[in-house]
């Protein structure tokens, strides 16, 4: 089991993880919680990740598994009983995906990768809602995942839900609320309307991560973690990473 203990000014926090699952245990010395301590604390926890990837190694090693998927010369690495049986206590996903809830996106697959590679957030519209969010922290701060891409594709219903703005049943409405700021700088009379908002949501959705969470934008800005957004071409397999 690993033990790692955070503690800045009045706040304790204890983290254990591995075995079965993880804890997170706050308490507060003598006091109320202290807003704003909480980023500190966690670059302190940011484990060491044991997989052989920096950011950049990581989003090579991932490419090069979308290229095997593109060729149909898929390796399926790491799917045999021996890795299996390797990783029942613990897992070090080399890399963490927010990608689209979409039957035809499969991350492991498109990317040829194994059991314990990858951290998935699947939903539709790879919106960063808060619960998406919680997810990527604790595969940034607590697994020590050091990449994060934004996966979005072409011809994403949800997307195009967004940009029709037409009520939506249940509580689908709430999706295409998440998804419709990103559309705002969209130039809706270009001739790849479509293509641009899926470009645009990546875009928005990566900038979300930042500006909604404390833990990811504090590695973002120490180095120890890097976003990137990347669209998946649903004709050819294809995934390229967008350039901001
Ligand atoms: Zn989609």
């Amino acid at each position: 089991m690993t033990r790692i203990n955070g503690f800045i000014g009045r706040r304790h926090f204890l983290w254990l993880a591995g075995g079965s699952g993880l804890a997170v245990v706050a308490t507060t010395v003598g006091g109320s919680l202290i807003a704003g301590t909480q980023e500190t604390t966690i670059a302190d926890v940011n484990p060491t990740n044991p997989n052989p990837a920096n950011p950049q190694q990581a989003l090579t090693r991932l490419l090069a598994g979308n290229q095997r998927f593109v060729e149909r010369k898929p390796q399926y690495p790491n799917q045999s009983r021996k890795r299996l049986q390797a990783i029942t206590q613990i897992q070090y996903p080399f890399a963490t995906i927010l990608g689209c809830a979409d039957s035809r996106v499969p991350t492991e697959i498109i990317f040829d990768q194994g059991l314990g590679d990858l951290f998935v957030v699947r939903v539709a519209g790879n919106v960063a809602s808060d619960t998406a969010i919680a997810s990527l922290e604790y595969a940034a701060s607590v697994l020590g995942s050091q990449l994060i891409v934004v996966l979005g594709h072409r011809r994403c219903g949800a997307v195009a839900a967004a940009m029709k703005n037409e009520p939506l049943p249940g509580k689908m409405g709430y999706l295409i609320e998440d998804i419709k700021p990103a559309l705002a700088q969209v130039n809706l009379t270009s001739g790849k309307i479509e293509e641009a908002g899926v470009i645009a949501n990546i875009q928005y959705q990566a900038e979300q991560l930042l500006k909604k969470s404390m833990i990811l934008a504090k590695l973002v800005r120490l180095g120890k973690i890097k976003i990137v957004g990347a669209v998946y071409d649903i004709d050819t397999g294809k995934v390229s990473i967008l350039t901001s």
